[in-house]
């Protein structure tokens, strides 16, 4: 089951063709996007995703997204949505036809979440760390890099995805060419030792996470020490538990690192999902 809802707030067939073979977004990947996660029709951190894709529109210098059509539109997907109770929920806001008028293409689409995720979010996933080529030094020196966009130019996260099950692993971590830990392909690295949760630095050109973001307002309500700083490798493998953070996979325990077995983090999952729960009681 999906529903497609375009930015003027139609219901649209997600079947049919609604979008031009010249639209930028499809010919050059120059785009943004944001996944929300929804859960009995109510989208969590729809706020932080709506900042988000205005900061990556700016990132992009898009057209700055009109944050009432957007709200209007994910409404119309939601009161169409007869699937199951979790649905995650693309926003997609390309830089329109090339040569058009500049009139971006908008639209929202729900769809069912994957088996895979639904999967390893119970039972924990193998992570491989892979080198991302760049020091996080660029970030600030080198804007057209993008890094810290959430862009629609997502072939080399998916390529590092395909490259870490063909190595035995669900999962994949970037690593800086300083040795520094980035984030997932498509997730925030969350790192727990004692009551301390601590997660990468968007200054370092990853994701600013929304789960991330609400695993730790949860955690600091319930006494956690939160901190936001570089993380090293031997760092990873020390923690008591290392997680995987998105809309999507929710918060998902790493297991395995680079072959090697972690000390067994279960418990540690339980309560921080609870935590992470605990903010949409
Ligand atoms: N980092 C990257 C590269 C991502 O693509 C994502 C989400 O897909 C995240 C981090 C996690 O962000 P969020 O928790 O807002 O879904």
């Amino acid at each position: 089951m999906r529903v497609l809802a375009m930015l003027d707030g139609t219901v649209a067939d997600p079947e049919a063709a609604h979008i031009r073979v010249d639209d930028l977004g499809l010919m050059r990947g120059d785009g943004i996007f944001e996944t929300v996660l929804v859960v009995d029709r109510e989208p969590r951190e729809l706020g932080p995703h709506l900042d988000r894709l205005a900061r990556s529109a700016a990132m992009l210098e898009l057209p700055p997204p009109d944050r009432a059509a957007w709200e209007r539109c994910v409404r119309v997907v939601l009161d169409a949505w007869r699937g199951p109770d979790e649905m995650a929920l693309k926003l997609v806001y390309t830089r329109g036809p090339e040569f058009g008028d500049g009139t971006p293409t908008g639209f929202a689409m729900g769809m069912p979440i994957g088996e895979k995720t639904l999967r390893n979010r119970v039972t924990g996933v193998r992570a491989v760390t892979l080198d991302r080529g760049y020091d996080p030094e660029i970030v600030a020196r080198a804007p057209w890099l993008l890094l810290g966009a959430k862009s629609l130019s997502y072939a080399v996260n998916m390529a590092a995805l395909r490259y870490a099950e063909a190595h035995d692993a669900e999962e994949a971590i970037f690593i800086g060419a300083d040795g520094s830990v980035l984030e997932g392909p498509t997730s925030n690295v969350v790192v727990a030792t004692g009551r301390t949760l601590r997660t990468t630095p968007p200054s370092s050109g990853v994701l600013r996470g929304t789960t991330q973001g609400a695993l730790f307002r949860a955690a600091e309500r319930a006494g956690w020490v939160t901190k936001v700083e570089p993380l090293t490798l031997p760092e990873l493998r020390e923690a008591e538990g290392l997680f995987l953070a998105s809309s999507v996979r929710k918060i998902t325990r790493v297991h395995t690192l680079d072959g090697e077995k972690l000390p067994d983090a279960s418990t540690l999952h339980t309560e921080l999902n609870a935590l992470y729960e605990s903010e949409y009681a």
